[in-house]
Order: structure tokens, then C-alpha cells, then sequence
């Protein structure tokens, strides 16, 4: 998708059927929720969703629950919850309520009960192999079970003693009767509950069973009075089933099911069970690895959450499936940071010059523009003096026809600074070059010729003496293909994710930033500063470089 295809007026048409909703009356306000699982962090895929619902309340004046769908004891952790609520609260939305599936597990198992008394639903012997044979396929009907026509009050006392946690873990399920031969296969006799003995993060080891994601989603729309219940497209075929629970219990309201094309991206797999895998086998660094597609990874990374929100408005809500091309998602990012970022010099692979015609001893403070559009951020002062930093791939010293930068014989700007000229070259026993012995012209100073005479290229600089040593982390697509395979996700990984430049040189106030703040190293790209930073040491996360470079590599 382009940003042309885009939508200019951030309309689409869940946005259109809830309007409608509200001029036909049929809602006088509009209730959404976000339902994560708490199984795992949330990544830019569930940012997508979370735009969506919590927008869609700010924008027509309603409401939007945040609720854990916390029904699978095993996979969930307190750790997932916390994550994922100063996620939402990063990306700038506040919940209307929290709540959590399990607050509902009383009335729910109340409702089952009332399923079994109305002859709807019965208690199933079967194990899950002979469960899933006798389920059919999309071609063939499903068998009844032999368990299906028992009696209610047999169904009633066994699903009491499931409750009771008399029965080992799949020994039974409840399942609801409705239609064994149903084209759709939701319809048969889907499980309702199951037995697990296990403990949950919120209610211990008070249930043995837990009701399914089926079963606990809709009820739990309904009891919070949820009025477009908005998810990805794969539940469009439970639509029916969420409806025939909505007609057979007595909830208090009337939610319908919407579903919408999740979001896909190149480079990426938006799966927690695969981001989980990358953690636990160790391929990245944690959940926040700013490699990660996770908002806490992008956050680390220094990703602005209004760059988040753009790109999610940008790429916009449609009901067919595409895979969005990760440099847009990159453009967003630049553009928010171009606004917002100042400017400061880090050099990455520092090469040591030496102007020699600069006094020994003497330095000077030079002006600096903290950002060319923004006049209100200032300026600052750095250091020029005899010894300086440039960066080693601005020399050449057998330069081709094009290079314009730094060469023997050559005059160059350097920054705010003046032009300088490079005079000899230092090597090692290696041959390798080690030093540039340069002349400035005084008369140059803020990086002008009275003469009239024109460099070709500015170079950024920093002092030998006054600049801080820092490590600056340059990180590449975490997976090689535009469409990583999810089934063998670790085949996959780029091992050139990661570049560790552990001995750049930054301006001095860069060892004073905060966390998180972003700032762009002239002529590199925007960066960050990482948590990992010690003092004295301060580690750089490289956010996003100035240029579209990995779209032109990649050929995309
Ligand atoms: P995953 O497949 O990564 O495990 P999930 O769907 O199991 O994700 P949930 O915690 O159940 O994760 O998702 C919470 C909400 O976020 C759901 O409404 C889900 O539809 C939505 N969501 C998940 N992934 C995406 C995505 N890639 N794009 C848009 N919405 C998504
Ligand atoms: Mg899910």
C-alpha cells in the first residue's frame, strides 16, 4: 500500500457503521473494549487494534474498556498484565474501565448451568482425538457424540463435579448442543468448558475449569454493555456462534461482532507465540529488544507513540487481509522525529585529525543549531581545537570520480567549524590509516570563505578532547525475508540485526540525555539513548536511519 491508497479522512467503514449507529438511534453511545490475552507483551499489530477501539470512543463520545481475556491459566502471567497496561497508557489512550474474563467466571458458569437445564448443552467423555475425528471436516459432516443425549440432571451433577475439581485435566468437557452436521464448523457442538487444574494469576486455584474463548468473549461484551465488539478477521466464522450464545442466555445487552483485516508487515511476524520463541530461545535480548515488532521494543527503540498513531491512521482499517511494507512504517517514524528531534554531531567510526597549523593547547567554543527548522530549540556551544574526529568512511585516500568528501589535497566544511584541508596521511605498521594531518583557514570560521570559494561537502566532527566515548547499537530487520516463515521463525533471523559500535565519539551534553529522548546525529539518523547506559558510557539505540536505505538494498 502506498500513501496515496491511504485514508485522508481517517473514515472507514466500522467508523461509518457506528455513526450510522448513533443517527439511526440504535445506540445513544458507543462502547468498544481492547481484549488482550495476558500471555505475552503487545506488538505493533495490537497497537493497530488499540487505535481502533479506544479512537473510535474518543472520537464519537463513548466508552472503551480495557479487558484481559485472562481464561488460560497456563500461558498467563502478571508480568503480561502490567506490560500491556503502561503499553495502551504509552501509546496516549486511558481506559473508560479495566476488567478482567475472570471478574465473569461466576455468572458465566451460572449461564452454562442454565444452557444444560434448557437441554443445550451436555457433558462430553470423549477425549480430544476422538473429539476431533468425530468434529468432520469442511467437506464432511461431524458425528454426534454418544455422550450427547444425556440426561439434564446428569449433565448437571457431572459439570458440578467439574467445578469441584473431581475429574483429572481433560477427563471432560461441556459442550454446547447445537448442530453436529452445521456447514460451519463452529457450530459443532463447540467446547464450552474445559478442566484445568491450574493456577491463575487472578483467582488462584479457586476454578478447575475454564470456560473458552468462545464461550467467555461475547458474555463478557454483553455484561460490560459493549456495543461494536471489534476483531480481526479469523472470528468472522464465529460470528454465528457468538450470536446463538447472545440468544440463548439471558445477558443484559446486545453487542454485534465486527471484524477487520489484522495487521501484517514485511520483515515481520506479528505473533505473540513466535515473539514469545525469539524470547525464550534467546534470540533477542528480551520482550523490549528494540529488534522487536513489540510496542515495548519500538518504545526502547525510540519510536515516537504519535509516529505509532500516524502510521496506524495511515495504513487505515479494510475487511481484505495485506501485508503493509515496513519502510512505511518507517517513514512515520522519520517524519515524526525530523519534527521533533535536535540535532547534535556523534561520530560512529572515529578517524583522528590533527590540524596543524591549530595552536597547541588552544581550543575555541563554536555555535551550533540545535534544529535548522525550530528556532525557539537554540543553540550550543561546542568545542573546536587541535584535535578532532571525523568519521572513517568520510576519508578515502584513492578516492573514485564521485566521492566528494575527504581526500588528500581535498578542502572539506566541517560543520559550524571551518574548512579544512587534508595534508598528509598517518599509517600503521598494518598500512592502515591512522591519523590525517590537516591545515584550517581562519578566515572560514562558522564555515563560510570571504573569498567566495565552495567545498563540496560538510562534514560532521566532534573534539578528541572534550567528546564522550559511547556505544551505538545499529539495528537491521530481525528477520531476512520480506515473508518470514512462522512455522521455522528461528531459520529466519537476519545475523546481521545487530551492529555493536562500542567506541563512538558524541558531543558531550549527549552523555546528559534522558532515556528515550530522541535526537538525530547529523547525517546518520535518529537515536536514542538506551537503558543499558552506564555513567560515562552512554549506549545509543539507533532508531531509524535519515534515508529509505534497507528498501533500496532489499529491492523492495
Ligand atoms: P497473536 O496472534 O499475536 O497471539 P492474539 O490475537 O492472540 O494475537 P490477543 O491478545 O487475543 O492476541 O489480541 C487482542 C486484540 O488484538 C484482539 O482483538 C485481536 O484481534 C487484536 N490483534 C491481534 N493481532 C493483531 C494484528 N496483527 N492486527 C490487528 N489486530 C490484532
Ligand atoms: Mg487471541
Amino acid at each position: 500500500m502506498s500513501i496515496a491508497e491511504t485514508t485522508e479522512a481517517g473514515r472507514d467503514f466500522i467508523r461509518d457503521i457506528v455513526q450510522a449507529d448513533l443517527d439511526s438511534g440504535k445506540h445513544a453511545k458507543v462502547a468498544t473494549r481492547f481484549p488482550p490475552e495476558p500471555n505475552g507483551y503487545l506488538h505493533i499489530g495490537h497497537a493497530k487494534s488499540i487505535c481502533l477501539n479506544f479512537g473510535i470512543a474518543q472520537e464519537f463520545g463513548g466508552t472503551c474498556n480495557l479487558r484481559f481475556d485472562d481464561t488460560n491459566p497456563t500461558k498467563e502471567e502478571q508480568e503480561y498484565i502490567d506490560a500491556i497496561e503502561a503499553d495502551v497508557r504509552w501509546l496516549g489512550f486511558e481506559w473508560s474501565n479495566l476488567h478482567f474474563a475472570s471478574d465473569y467466571f461466576e455468572t458465566l458458569y451460572g449461564w452454562a448451568e442454565q444452557l444444560i437445564k434448557a437441554g443445550k448443552a451436555y457433558i462430553d467423555d470423549q477425549n480430544q482425538e476422538e473429539m476431533r475425528v468425530n468434529r468432520g471436516t469442511l467437506t464432511e459432516p461431524g458425528k454426534n457424540s454418544p455422550f450427547r443425549e444425556r440426561s439434564v440432571d446428569e449433565n448437571l451433577d457431572l459439570f458440578r463435579r467439574m467445578r469441584a475439581g473431581e475429574f483429572p485435566n481433560g477427563a471432560r468437557v461441556l459442550r454446547a448442543k447445537i448442530d453436529m452436521s452445521s456447514g460451519n464448523i463452529n457450530l459443532r457442538d463447540p467446547v464450552l468448558y474445559r478442566i484445568l487444574h491450574a493456577h491463575h494469576p487472578r483467582t488462584g486455584t479457586e476454578w478447575k475449569i475454564y470456560p473458552s474463548y468462545d464461550y467467555a468473549h461475547g458474555q463478557s461484551d454483553a455484561i460490560e454493555g459493549i456495543t461494536h465488539s471489534i476483531c480481526t478477521l479469523e472470528f468472522e466464522d464465529h460470528r454465528p456462534l457468538y450470536d446463538w450464545f447472545l440468544e440463548n442466555l439471558p445477558v443484559p445487552s446486545r453487542p454485534r461482532q465486527y471484524e477487520f483485516a489484522r495487521l501484517n508487515m514485511t520483515y515481520t511476524l506479528l505473533s505473540k507465540r513466535v515473539l514469545n520463541g525469539l524470547v525464550k530461545q534467546g534470540f533477542v535480548s528480551g520482550w523490549d529488544d528494540p529488534r522487536m515488532p513489540t510496542i515495548s521494543g519500538l518504545r526502547r527503540r525510540g519510536v515516537p507513540p504519535e509516529a505509532l498513531r500516524e502510521f496506524i491512521r495511515r495504513i487505515g482499517v479494510a475487511k481484505a487481509n495485506s501485508v503493509v511494507d515496513y519502510g512505511m512504517f518507517e517513514f512515520a517514524v522519520r517524519e515524526a522525529l525530523n519534527r521533533t528531534a535536535q540535532r547534535r554531531m556523534a561520530v560512529l567510526k572515529p578517524l583522528k585529525i590533527v590540524i596543524e597549523n591549530y595552536p597547541e593547547g588552544q581550543s575555541e567554543q563554536l555555535e551550533a543549531v540545535n534544529h535548522p527548522d525550530d528556532e525557539a530549540a537554540g543553540t550550543r556551544k561546542i568545542t573546536f581545537g587541535r584535535e578532532l574526529y571525523v568519521e572513517q568512511d568520510d576519508f578515502m585516500e584513492n578516492p573514485p570520480k564521485k566521492f566528494f568528501r575527504l581526500t588528500p589535497g581535498a578542502e572539506v566544511r566541517l560543520r559550524y567549524a571551518y574548512f579544512v584541508t587534508c595534508r598528509e596521511v598517518v599509517k600503521n605498521a598494518a598500512g592502515e590509516v591512522v591519523e590525517l594531518r590537516c591545515t584550517y583557514d581562519p578566515a572560514t570560521k562558522g564555515g563560510n570563505a570571504p573569498d567566495g570559494r565552495k567545498v563540496k561537502a560538510t562534514l560532521h566532527w566532534v573534539s578528541a578532547a572534550d567528546s564522550v566515548e559511547a556505544e551505538v547499537r545499529v539495528y537491521n530487520q530481525l528477520f531476512s525475508a520480506v515473508a518470514p516463515d512462522a512455522t521455522d521463525f528461528a531459520a529466519g533471523i537476519n545475523p546481521q540485526s545487530l551492529e555493536v559500535i562500542a567506541d563512538a565519539r558524541v558531543e558531550p551534553s549527549l552523555a546528559e540525555m534522558n532515556t528515550g529522548e530522541a535526537i538525530q546525529f547529523e547525517r546518520q539518523g535518529y537515536f536514542c539513548r538506551d537503558k543499558d547506559s552506564q555513567p560515562g558510557k552512554p549506549v545509543f539505540n539507533r532508531t531509524v536511519g535519515l534515508r529509505d536505505t534497507w528498501a533500496k538494498v532489499a529491492g523492495t
